[in-house]
């Protein structure tokens, strides 16, 4: 592959030393992947999805039975009563948006378990001002912080006993911080313990950049409501945009309500020719969000070998699909993110450098070059360029251009070193 990629023999050298090491962990994946794959499968079997299912509708989006089966298939995959998938929510961030609006009232309190929540939703709950926020609405946030990259069982447990929480959010991938992703493992415990004081709070679980990354999804351990975007794992690269909303039915029917209009519900909402994306990007996504953990993988390994602190490191578990690493200074980590450019299928010729970018304190650097507009299930990079210059890594549609954007975007940083 070297005829077209030009790379420097040390990081020949250094990527088979890798793939040898990385052999047993690769391995790991590799059954995960065989067995959602056949979970993926046999929703798909006892829905029994056909060509029909690939039609769509417009307008009001009645009888569109190919977005109801999708509905069926995604219950069946998170063993749980219902499921919104659908081509209105923008982003995942709109559709944890309109969760919120769907669940809570005027005087509900809102308590996040995992620290302060993901960047865009901070002008949704009203953690910074806004005129359309959740506060505005009268409806009432705290937070509890990790404690050692768990939660803080004590704390929550005094909390809920002594507040009357209405819905508790649950994050489990890192966003723009430094701490750990939240394992499966983790969330049942903690859900177990919210349970256990009081029944009646819903649990709720942003589970972006996770699907598909374990065995078992929150539903499986007790969360009411789980929630994703599907430019990212479900959407493997080919659902063209949307997000999906699954858990107890209760939930799902207020926040139909909240997408589209009270009284009609999930009953409304053309697919608009993305039922068959769906579909196939759901097919596909056990695989690709393979792909793009032996993608993170490979880059934890040899960026670690080359001295940067990384987190995970290659042989820890995973609960998502991203990488972080901590460049040190602000030259590496822009070498890192104009290799990373240059070996993506789209807009490989141009160069990303550092911008002011709303909604962000520092200036960030971005390199993305997606098939879909913002997709990071596409191998994709971001840092904000601030100490101690960490970049977030994710994505990779096939290992194979996966590991190519790595080899590029760390020969980048060999080059730089060795002049
Ligand atoms: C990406 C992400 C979101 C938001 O998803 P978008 O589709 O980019 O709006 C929310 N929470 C977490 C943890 C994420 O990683």
């Amino acid at each position: 592959m070297n005829d077209f990629l030009n790379l420097e023999k040390e990081t020949i050298d250094l990527y088979n030393e890798a793939m040898e090491q990385l052999k047993e962990v690769f391995h790991r994946v590799d059954k995960i992947e065989e067995y959602n794959t056949s979970k993926v499968l046999n929703a798909f079997w006892t829905s029994k999805i056909s060509e029909n299912h690939f039609n769509s509708t417009t307008g009001y989006g009645y009888g569109d039975i190919g977005r109801d089966a999708i509905e069926s298939v995604y219950k069946t995959i998170f063993n749980t009563e219902s499921a919104l998938v659908r081509t209105q929510f923008i982003s995942g961030s709109h559709t944890l948006a309109k969760t919120f609006f769907g669940l809570l009232r005027p005087g509900d309190l809102l308590l996040s378990i995992s620290g302060t929540p993901y960047d865009t939703l901070h002008k949704v709950i009203g953690i910074e001002n806004s005129p359309s926020s959740l506060k505005s609405f009268g409806i009432k946030y705290a937070e509890i912080d990790l404690k050692d990259n768990d939660f803080d069982y004590e704390q929550i447990e005094n909390f809920i006993k002594n507040n009357k929480v209405k819905v508790i959010e649950i994050q489990r991938s890192r966003g723009y911080s430094t701490r750990e992703s939240i394992t499966i493992e983790k969330c049942e415990k903690v859900i177990k313990l919210i349970k256990s004081i009081d029944d009646n709070i819903c649990v709720m679980v942003d589970n972006c950049y996770c699907e598909l990354v374990s065995t078992k999804e929150p539903t499986d351990v007790g969360a009411d409501v789980v929630v994703g975007s599907l430019i990212k794992n479900l959407g493997a690269g080919l659902a063209p945009n949307g997000g999906y909303v699954v858990g107890k039915k209760v939930y799902i029917d207020l926040i139909a309500e909240s997408l589209t209009l009270p009284g009609e519900g999930s009953d409304v909402g053309p697919s608009l020719g993305a039922n068959k994306p769906f579909l196939q990007g759901l097919f596909f996504a056990p695989t690709v969000v393979a792909s793009a953990l032996k993608t993170s993988i490979l880059a934890s390994y040899m960026l670690e070998k080359l001295g940067y602190k990384v987190n995970p490191r290659y042989n820890d578990e995973r609960a998502d699909i991203v990488e972080t690493i901590e460049f040190g200074n602000e030259l590496d980590v822009i070498s890192y993110c104009k290799g990373i450019q240059s070996g993506s299928p789209i807009d490989s010729f141009v160069s990303p450098i550092p911008v002011e970018t709303p909604g962000y304190k520092d200036k960030v650097i971005m390199a993305s070059g997606s098939f879909t507009q913002g997709s990071s299930i596409d191998l994709s990079c971001d840092a904000p360029i601030r100490e101690p210059y960490i970049a977030y890594e994710q994505g990779g549609l096939t290992f194979t251009s996966g590991r190519i954007g790595i080899l590029k975007a760390i020969n980048e940083i060999i080059k730089r070193r060795n002049n």
